[in-house]
């Protein structure tokens, strides 16, 4: 399996969707655990990184582009 690569504010879609219909989340923070903030609705979460990476579908938006 190959390894998710994802950096501070990139934005990401999960699996799951937001109750608020969203499903774009902004990595707002990285360490052991991640927080992310939904772009629906602002709400934010902490979730550890191993479940993170089990939760995540893809990156949308990388942060740095160039
Ligand atoms: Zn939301």
């Amino acid at each position: 399996m190959e390894a998710k690569s994802f950096e501070l504010h990139d934005i990401v879609e999960m699996k799951k969707q937001h109750p608020c219909g969203s499903n774009a989340w902004k990595i707002i923070r990285m360490g052991a655990d991640i927080r992310i903030k939904c772009q629906g609705c602002g709400h934010s979460v902490m979730i550890p990184r191993r479940e993170f990476e089990k939760k995540m579908k893809k990156v949308l938006v990388k942060a740095n582009q160039e």
